[in-house]
């Protein structure tokens, strides 16, 4: 057997290419390159996928976090110094967003099960500072929404989506984007919705908030030269919009095929020194990554390789170790470090065939 790549970006986009590059000629022949009919329209759409009244394109899933941050910092309902709770086993990115406002991350542990933050954790780690929950849907999937959005209103807190990895997800009568007071997106070409580059956008039911992203997204203007606003310019690709239009129509049936090849990992892998992630509803969870956990890793991940089959670590270093955050190096954070220490991510993706699945689960079952 041929090596089965961790994900094959080229055989993804494959059945869109002759799409693509006719979108391509006509924005060519157009001539209209930036904040164009294509970002307008995959706004309405995405926000319509969401569920929520607002969608704003910006450059890429980091901003969009950022900019949800800076604008409620224009609209004075955050303030530096503020402190936010954002799980500690996050990509950095959910962490940059807050560091970069002068915001204050407070680091809560994961549940071990979902890998994502627990109310619990939120409780433990509640001061009188705190402002926000940034909740991050980890490896695709939502867990304990309806408790979080009670939480946050109830203690008046802002609850932010980090969504950059759960297109779709969808969790009782929840969407992704839709949960709390504003979520952020990534595009980038590995994410259940990819372009062909970078791309993200902040959805919203805040009107206002939309208003203030969509200023400071573009230098913080509203009319060219007039400057509101100490703005950016983080703004959503025409050509990248226009990719985004043509995939988004099969962001269900990719995230469908995705659900699929995870109930086969979840019921035909079967051993005992393999963990396997836990499912809190089947619609809540768009296999992003379709993550275990192994005590020996090294050995496991080169067994696999043995085996032409790709594996990915997501992620080897915590937030709290690395180097851009030495000042909180001396957190004892033992569930992040344990998750960090065991996790391995197997293939997963809609474009891997029936033969491929059944060899990744025969070699893991083997090991
Ligand atoms: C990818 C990702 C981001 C950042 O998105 P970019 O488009 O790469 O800036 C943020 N948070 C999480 C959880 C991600 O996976």
């Amino acid at each position: 057997m041929d090596l089965i790549p961790f994900l094959n970006l080229q055989k993804i986009n494959q059945p869109f290419e002759v799409a693509f590059l006719d979108k391509t000629k006509q924005l060519f022949e157009k001539g209209w390159f930036v904040l164009g009919d294509e970002v307008m329209s995959f706004e309405h759409d995405f926000a319509k996928y969401c569920r929520v009244p607002f969608c704003v394109g910006v450059g890429n899933g980091l901003d969009a976090l950022m900019l949800i941050f800076r604008a409620y910092i224009a609209m004075g309902k955050l303030h530096k110094g503020d402190e936010v709770i954002v799980p500690a086993n996050t990509y950095i990115a959910s962490i940059l967003a807050l560091i970069h406002n002068d915001l204050v991350p407070v680091l809560a542990e994961p549940d071990l099960d979902t890998y994502n933050l627990s109310l619990e954790s939120v409780k433990e780690k509640i001061t009188d500072k705190t402002r926000a929950i940034l909740m991050v849907h980890l490896y695709g999937q939502i867990s304990e929404a309806q408790e979080m959005v009670d939480f946050a209103r109830e203690n008046h807190l802002l609850l932010i989506e980090d969504a950059a990895q759960a297109h779709g997800a969808v969790f009782g009568e929840h969407f992704a984007g839709s949960i709390g007071d504003a979520a952020g997106f990534s595009f980038y070409p590995g994410k259940n919705l990819g372009a062909l580059g970078d791309a993200g956008c902040v959805t919203t039911h805040d009107a206002l908030l939309a208003e203030k992203i969509r200023i400071l997204r573009n230098y913080g203007s509203e009319i060219k030269y007039q400057n509101k606003l100490l703005g950016f310019n983080s703004r959503l690709d025409e050509i990248q919009a226009a990719f985004l239009n043509i995939k988004l129509p099969f962001l269900n049936q990719h995230n469908h095929e995705r659900q699929i090849i995870a109930h086969r990992y979840l019921t035909e892998i079967d051993n005992y020194k393999i963990i396997l992630p836990k499912v809190v509803d089947r619609k809540a969870h768009v296999f992003h990554l379709f993550v275990v956990r192994v005590s020996d890793r090294i050995a496991f991940q080169n067994f696999l390789l043995k085996n032409d089959i790709q594996t990915l670590i997501h992620y080897p270093i915590p937030p709290h170790h690395q180097k851009a955050m030495a000042s909180y190096r001396k957190m004892h954070l033992p569930v992040t470090e344990l998750i960090h220490q065991e996790v391995v991510s197997i293939p997963m993706s809609p474009v891997l065939t029936e033969q491929e699945v059944s060899h990744i689960i025969d070699v893991i079952n083997s090991y």
